[in-house]
């Protein structure tokens, strides 16, 4: 990681790096906090803070606007998960996934701040609800998730925590997927991931193998991607968010049941309604992501193909 100049020392006269080496090539990856002023809270996650600044070198407001990404406790010691997320997101490169632009270094304090792409509209859930999207539009959104997610999966990455919550609206025409934190990487010849430590988990999202096993593969995001579906053809109507809808099927009031209930609820085959609109091939779009056997599920690839012929 870059260190932020102003917390490096002076540098002394005969130093291989000159000062105006520094000021003639500045790194645009590197973000320096004194030119960051911060102008909103863009969101809270489990694990992240987002905050909106203006990166303004000059001073001038002529800066650009970034969102800043920040671990919530800010601790001693930057877990080594925080930055595998940076990492991760350093290295894709697609329309449909958020841009990393950079970082920012405290030294000593080690508050490590990911730096990406402001996206003005926020994710899928400050959006859909105030919108009157149709169905059309629902499903272009839709086929965008599925190529970030094909070429996520073609880097052997799993995202693990796809949902409207983590896919960001730049305008009406296009949703980039954000949110890192969960990824990880399958390597070649395995087939999935097996979590040990399971805090709070977006279980509602999961797919049965995960509640089951905690095995995590490309066909579990899958599963969360018919989720992710089932919320963009509700418009994130929080009344029948997937968390809402399946506690009220489930009728177990006891909070700590609720894996248990879930799991016995997808094992009757039991699955998220069909959202009031939903043209009926795009419901089965969704039994087909949410089936009992992984490998019954169909691809990014194929869902892409599947949803332009809907589309049509
Ligand atoms: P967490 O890991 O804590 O869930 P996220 O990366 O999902 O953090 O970000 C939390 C929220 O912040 C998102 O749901 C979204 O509303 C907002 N957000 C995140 N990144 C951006 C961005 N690049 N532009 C605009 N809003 C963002
Ligand atoms: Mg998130």
């Amino acid at each position: 990681f870059l260190v932020l100049r102003r917390e490096l020392p002076e540098i002394p006269e005969n130093s291989d790096i000159s000062p105006s080496e520094f000021a003639n090539d500045p790194d645009p990856s590197v973000f320096q906090k004194r030119y960051m002023k911060e102008i909103r809270e863009l969101g809270k996650g489990h694990f992240g803070k987002v905050i909106l600044y203006l990166y303004d070198p000059a001073n001038d407001g002529t800066g650009e606007y970034v969102a800043v990404k920040s671990l919530k406790q800010e601790s001693g010691h930057v877990p080594e998960s925080w930055m595998k997320e940076i990492d991760i997101l350093k290295s894709l490169h697609h329309n449909n996934i958020v841009k990393y632009k950079g970082c920012c270094t405290e030294l000593g304090g080690q508050v490590v701040q990911l730096i990406m792409e402001y996206l003005p509209q926020g994710s899928l859930r400050d959006y859909l609800p105030s919108r009157k999207l149709g169905v059309p539009q629902c499903l272009m959104f839709a086929q965008q998730i599925c190529q970030g997610m094909d070429y996520l999966h073609s880097r052997r990455y799993i995202h693990r925590d796809l949902a409207a919550r983590n896919v960001l609206v730049e305008n009406d025409s296009l949703v980039k997927i954000g949110d890192f934190g969960l990824s990880k990487y399958i390597p070649e010849g395995k087939i999935y991931y097996q979590v040990r430590e399971d805090g709070d988990s977006p279980v509602f999202w999961y797919a049965i193998e995960c509640l089951r096993e905690s095995k995590f593969s490309f066909p579990s995001d899958i599963w969360s991607f018919g989720v992710t579906l089932y919320e963009i053809l509700t418009r994130c109507d929080s009344r029948q968010s997937p968390p809402e809808k399946l506690r009220e099927m489930m009728n177990s009031p006891n909070e700590q049941m609720t894996l248990l209930a879930l799991l016995k609820m997808l094992e009757r085959n039991l699955r998220l309604p069909c959202p009031r609109d939903c043209p009926h091939k795009v419901k089965l779009l969704m039994d087909q992501c949410w089936a009992t056997d992984p490998e019954q599920r169909p691809s990014f690839k194929s869902l892409i193909e599947q949803l332009e012929l809907i589309r049509r």
